[in-house]
């Protein structure tokens, strides 16, 4: 498939010890075939697997990404410490990216992009090592506190903790050393695995499979599946129409889990302020309703433009300056489309309300 845009050469899978290790987790949980797995390392998985898909979708994404709601400073670094265990790096990293995504949602900043290629927005971008640093001037917010920038750097320990802990309690199950090993290969390893690829598709499936309900610019869907397996995180359309909601799922049933925890722990007091879409946002760019899907036709636009240029580039017979006049036209029209988008925005943006979102407690 041709993608709508090309990567930089220093874009690319890195081969070294991180992705090594990346690699091989994936086939760790197989030794379980020659330990043999205790039935409760299945409910252990299950547990860890729900668990840390929470700590991801409302503590890195919904929290420290998006601030959707609030938190006191010692609930805030509990939630930065379980995101950890999710082993995909620290909460200012994680949310850092994530705000850069959503500044440039499908556009040619956007690092991962499916435009980019599917499996360089699934996983492809976080082995290289180009976006390694965490970017802290995206998340002064969260960085200014010392608790949260020691875990984003030192966020290998509790990850390795509950590793341990596992094994722990998987020798207190069976008895044995090799049972103890067989519930953490299922229990914290395999849990592991699927957490970041339940993670990986909002990046990658998410921007391809699903439908639309909104015009946004970028090419996000709605996909039950996806919610399904994140914790809420599939209504991915909802979210870039309005990522300041706590919530994903815009309406009852559109199912959101996260969502439904977060709603508990504030009955209990332990986080507040949980913002949900106001009324008038529910109402505004509806593809059914007419709105110009900008996002997909520049999609569109764009795998034809890279196409076209593609095609001429391999054609060696063709005169040059034909060459070059089509390449000026299809990158004017390019501009054209994007002048378009951009102007379509603003417009949009200035008939909004500008109403402060609803609190919903
Ligand atoms: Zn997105
Ligand atoms: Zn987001």
């Amino acid at each position: 498939m041709t993608h709508a845009f090309s990567r930089a050469a220093d874009e690319k899978v890195d081969i070294r010890v991180g992705t090594v290790v990346f690699t091989i987790m994936h086939f760790v949980p197989l030794l379980a075939f020659f330990t043999g797995v205790h039935w409760s390392a299945w409910i252990i998985m299950a547990v860890l697997y729900l668990a840390r898909v929470f700590f991801i979708t409302a503590g890195y994404h919904r929290y420290f990404a998006h601030r959707s709601y609030r938190m006191g400073r010692f609930m805030q670094f509990l939630m930065g410490v379980a995101g950890t265990t999710a082993v995909q790096k620290g909460p200012l990293w994680w949310a850092a990216h994530h705000r850069h995504h959503h500044k440039h949602s499908d556009d040619q900043e956007d690092i991962h992009s499916p435009k980019r290629g599917f499996w360089w927005s699934h996983t492809g971008w976080i082995l290289c090592k180009k976006y390694d640093k965490t970017h802290h001037d995206l998340i002064p917010d969260f960085t200014k506190y010392p608790e949260l920038r020691f875990i984003d750097k030192f966020d290998w320990i509790a990850p390795l903790l509950l590793g341990v802990a596992v094994w722990g309690l998987g020798y207190w199950i069976t008895g044995t050393g090799v049972g103890a090993w067989g519930i953490t290969l299922v229990g914290f390893f395999l849990s592991t695995v699927l957490t970041w690829h339940a993670t990986f598709t909002v990046n990658s499936l998410a921007h391809v499979f699903g439908n639309r309900r909104f015009a946004t610019r970028d090419t996000s869907r709605n996909n039950l599946w996806i919610a399904l397996a994140t914790g809420g995180e599939g209504w991915h359309n909802n979210h870039h129409h309005y990522p300041g909601a706590a919530c994903q799922g815009f309406y009852w049933y559109e199912i959101d889990t996260s969502w439904y925890v977060l709603k508990a722990l504030s009955w209990v007091g332990l986080v507040s302020g949980l913002r949900r879409p106001p009324a008038h946002v529910l109402e505004k760019h509806l593809i059914k309703k007419g709105a110009a899907d900008l996002g997909m036709f520049q999609t569109h636009w764009e795998r034809a433009v890279k196409a076209l240029a593609d095609a001429q580039a391999k054609a060696g017979d063709v005169a040059i300056e034909q060459k070059q006049a089509l390449e000026e036209m299809l990158s004017a029209t390019r501009a054209k489309v994007e002048e378009f988008a951009k102007a379509s925005a603003e417009k949009a943006a200035s008939l909004m309300p500008n109403k402060e979102p609803e609190a919903v407690n």
